[in-house]
């Protein structure tokens, strides 16, 4: 990991243009290769870290891209040189035309060869449209599930379905796609006495299990720094049921990786706070209401619906926004400083 310090080498973007051509490159050096597209903000469950119980502000429908419109932005992206399209939310599946999203991003070619679509999904509605999905030419998938205990889990995300999370996690693992990965957000008193059990369960369904540390995200700005688990809590836990061996090879990756004993099981942490991967991060973020984001902690926002809707050809708008985003990117996301502001959407309207 490259350490870029956080508070320092806030130089002005805006005192230089970016590159008219070329790849996605910023100020610091940092090839963009992945975007992560949020579809929807809205969500079949209401996890504590991300969404209020009630009163969240939804996005207009109105400003909600069309799948024409995702694609145009992702055509034009991945000719300069995006690779990965990760398909987020909210809950991803709640599109009635996720298919023809996976569908339409698959096909797409950059300079390097096909892209690759990926999601990111609370696991409810895939057994009805896994099959579809894969036709569709979706290559990888994070299924989140953060306690393995039906009244836990009905209590953090105030909805009782863990059942039909597991529904979906076994049709992923029937499927074989590989690599399959379950995401939890470690949170103390909540679920950091089932860590373990956690991994377990990853692996008994072909996955690997990934431990986020918690990120001041949540709609409700209760993020606490000193109640938040680390990673190094994280590690002590696993420590006690395995011996963890470090996994070389992260290439930018927000996960460092762990052996199990010998393996060949893994487990993962993105220690987003405590570890900051800021300095290796090659990825930027489309809202469901068309707004770029270069970092998940921005404060500030590219608007690509004038590219979009303006009756214009947008291929030159779309790619000047994009560029100007990526080039006034920040070194890191500055959680740590003092002056750390929350960005002011949930995670939901940002897309994790
Ligand atoms: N609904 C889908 C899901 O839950 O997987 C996709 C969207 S969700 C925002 C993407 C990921 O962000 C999930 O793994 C979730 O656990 C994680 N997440 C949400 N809020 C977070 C927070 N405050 N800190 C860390 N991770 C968070
Ligand atoms: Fe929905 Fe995912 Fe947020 Fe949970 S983390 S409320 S499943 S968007």
């Amino acid at each position: 990991m490259t350490a870029i310090p956080l508070a320092l080498g806030r130089r002005s973007p805006a005192a230089s243009a970016p590159p008219a051509d070329g790849a996605l490159v910023d100020t610091h050096g940092r090839v963009h290769r992945d975007l992560r597209i949020s579809l929807t903000d809205r969500c079949s469950l209401r996890c504590s870290y991300c969404m209020p119980e009630q009163g969240n502000q939804w996005l207009a429908r109105t400003s909600i891209l069309s799948v024409a419109e995702i694609t145009a932005v992702a055509r034009v992206a991945a000719s300069i040189g995006i690779s990965t399209f990760r398909l987020t939310g909210g809950e991803p599946l709640l599109r009635p035309d996720i298919v023809e999203v996976v569908a339409a991003l698959a096909a797409l070619r950059g300079p390097d060869g096909p892209v690759e679509v990926a999601m990111t999904t609370n696991g409810i509605a895939l057994p009805g449209l896994l099959e579809e999905l894969l036709a569709a030419g979706l290559r990888r998938l994070n299924i989140s599930i953060d306690t393995l205990r039906r009244d836990r889990f009905a209590a953090l995300t105030r909805r009782d379905r863990l059942a039909e999370v597991r529904r979906g996690i076994a049709a992923a693992a029937r499927s074989g796609l590989r690599p399959l990965k379950l995401n939890a957000v470690a949170m103390r008193g909540i679920n950091d006495d089932e860590l373990a059990d956690l991994v377990e369960f990853a692996v008994a369904h072909g996955a690997e299990m990934r431990f986020i540390e918690q990120m001041p995200l949540d709609a409700g700005h209760t993020w606490d720094r000193a109640a938040m688990v680390t990673r190094e809590e994280i590690l002590t836990a696993l420590a006690a049921r395995w011996s963890l061996t470090p996994l070389p090879g992260r290439h930018g990756a927000p996960a460092e990786r762990w052996l199990l004993d010998d393996g060949p099981a893994a487990v993962g942490v993105i220690a987003a706070v405590t570890a900051p991967f800021c300095g290796d991060c090659d990825r930027l973020r489309l809202t469901a209401d068309g707004q770029l984001r270069n970092c998940l902690f921005s404060t500030g926002e590219f608007d690509l619906l004038p590219a979009l809707r303006s009756g214009a050809p947008a291929d030159a708008a779309i790619e000047a926004t994009l560029r100007r985003c990526v080039w006034a990117k920040l070194p890191g996301h500055a959680i740590n400083d003092p002056a750390f502001l929350q960005p002011a959407r949930g995670m939901n309207a940002i897309g994790g």
